[in-house]
């Protein structure tokens, strides 16, 4: 039989347009469809502009330690008009890069939603209807709201990058990875700002030292972090929303932020009609190669609900090409994966938590905080925390967790020496860098428990 193209690709985000370019080079002829943007929610509204935002909203802290330096800092101000054209500016350059990568590499893109028909036929929304020997779906997920009285008033993350003006108030809800981030970010940029999560601790997961110390740094910080509390509803009035909580309390603020988790686009592209087999989220259940229960149809990413990182969508899409076109059958890995959470102070962890290694085997626990040299002259109280979890038996650094300035930076390096199998002998083998923060990681002599 012969097909319009060897691969058809849905979905123009990181994985997707990795899996297009790298098949295109090995010779297939590919072709993609994307009915939003090109680079997906890392370069569109995730990841990067998020990033250009923890640095707009930096500055008021460094001007405030400027001070403590000798310097005299005038009046200052933020212009949040100012900093969207320019992030906007950016993203349309990326943009470009993500679309140019796929012309470049003579991958046939339709601006355009794809819609499975059958095992190898897509129809675009523009009636156009394409066969393929192959299909990957790389559609990502989006944000999920809870259903609660006046939830249609809530903002998320994607709404967030495009406020027209900046919000004086702001109520975020949860305690993850985004709800964190944006806490900071507005926080930073001068926005009263409150948050609500519904247990007793904010990023649930982490190491709980992790969790305590971001924790009470962000309310050192300013933000107004209410524990074990919920929206019960929201109404609108002239000057906001009136936000009733479940301690019976009522604010007023001007936007609600909801950053409850992320849910997988694999509604209405045709996998119900096909049979594809799909989880209690709605993620497509892959087997350890992408593949779906269909032969010839993939899934990578976001919308596999398996790790929600850009790097490890990216890492699919490379195991998905190598193992069905290189002859080379590849399992993205998944084990050990540095990652990074940038609140202000940043977390930085790889490997187990405390708790969880603790169920594992023996361990012994090598944990400091202390206030990092940059604050001391700008009289700030901040402290930061390095932590390594060590299996008591063989050696082996099974988690580290860091938290202060550039703990992103310092955990990806880590993350090598752990992923190669480092043993805490091999880290106090290394021999410091003085003064940094980073020689604690490697200084730490007697375990704290
Ligand atoms: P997370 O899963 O990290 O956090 C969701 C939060 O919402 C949790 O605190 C959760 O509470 C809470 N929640 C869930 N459902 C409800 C509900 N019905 N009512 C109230 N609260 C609720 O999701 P995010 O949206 O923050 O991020 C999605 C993913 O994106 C992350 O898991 C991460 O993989 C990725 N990401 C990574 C970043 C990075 O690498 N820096 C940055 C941003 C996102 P509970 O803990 O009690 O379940």
């Amino acid at each position: 039989m012969n097909y319009d193209f060897d691969l058809f690709v849905i979905g123009a985000g990181s994985g997707g347009v990795r899996a297009a370019r790298l098949s295109a080079q090995n010779g297939q002829k590919v072709a993609l469809a994307e009915e939003f943007r090109y680079g997906g929610t890392c370069v569109i509204r995730g990841c990067v502009p998020k990033k250009l935002m923890v640095y707009a909203s930096e500055f008021s802290e460094l001007f405030h330690d400027a001070n403590g330096y000798g310097w005299s800092i005038g009046e200052y101000s933020f212009s949040w008009e100012k900093f969207i054209v320019a992030k906007d500016k950016e993203i349309n350059r990326l943009e470009n890069i993500y679309s140019n990568i796929l012309t470049n590499n003579n991958v046939k893109h339709y601006n355009s939603r794809a819609t499975l028909k059958n095992y190898n036929t897509v129809e675009l929304s523009t009636g156009e209807v394409i066969t393929a020997k192959t299909i990957l779906i790389a559609t990502g997920g989006r944000p999920f709201i809870p259903n609660i009285p006046g939830s249609e008033y809530a903002i998320t993350s994607n709404e967030i990058f495009d406020l027209p003006t900046k919000p004086n108030n702001v109520l975020i809800v949860g305690g993850g990875y985004i709800a964190c981030e944006f806490a900071c970010i507005l926080n930073g940029l001068g926005v009263a700002t409150t948050q609500f999560y519904r247990g007793d601790q904010i990023l649930r997961g982490f190491d709980s030292e992790v969790q305590e110390l971001v924790s009470k740094e962000m309310q050192n910080k300013g933000i107004n972090l209410s524990l074990n509390n919920d929206v019960e509803s929201i109404s609108k009035v002239a000057d906001g929303y009136i936000v009733k909580d479940k301690l019976n309390n009522e604010i007023i603020v001007d936007q609600i932020l909801y950053a409850t988790g992320r849910v997988p686009n694999s509604e209405n592209i045709g996998l119900e009609g096909l049979d594809i087999k799909t989880g209690l989220k709605g993620e497509i259940i892959v087997d350890k190669y992408s593949k779906t229960n269909v032969e010839n149809i993939y899934a990578i990413g976001d919308v596999t609900n398996r790790v929600q990182l850009t790097p490890v969508a990216i890492v699919e899409a490379v195991a998905f090409v190598e193992t069905v076109y290189k002859s080379n059958p590849t399992m993205p890995d998944h084990e050990l994966i540095a990652t990074a959470v940038f609140t202000q102070p940043e977390i930085g962890t790889v490997g187990l938590t405390e708790e969880e290694a603790l169920k594992k085997c023996d361990i012994e626990i090598y944990s400091t905080t202390f206030r990092p040299m940059k604050v001391i002259l700008a009289g700030r109280n901040e402290r930061m925390l390095m932590k390594l979890i060590v299996s008591k038996e063989s050696r082996i650094i099974l988690g580290c967790h860091i938290v202060g300035h550039a703990a992103a930076e310092m955990i990806q390096l880590a993350g090598v020496a752990i992923k190669m199998g480092a043993t805490k002998e091999d880290f106090d083998k290394t021999m410091a860098i003085h003064p940094t923060a980073a020689e604690e990681l490697v200084t730490m002599n007697n375990p704290t428990r």
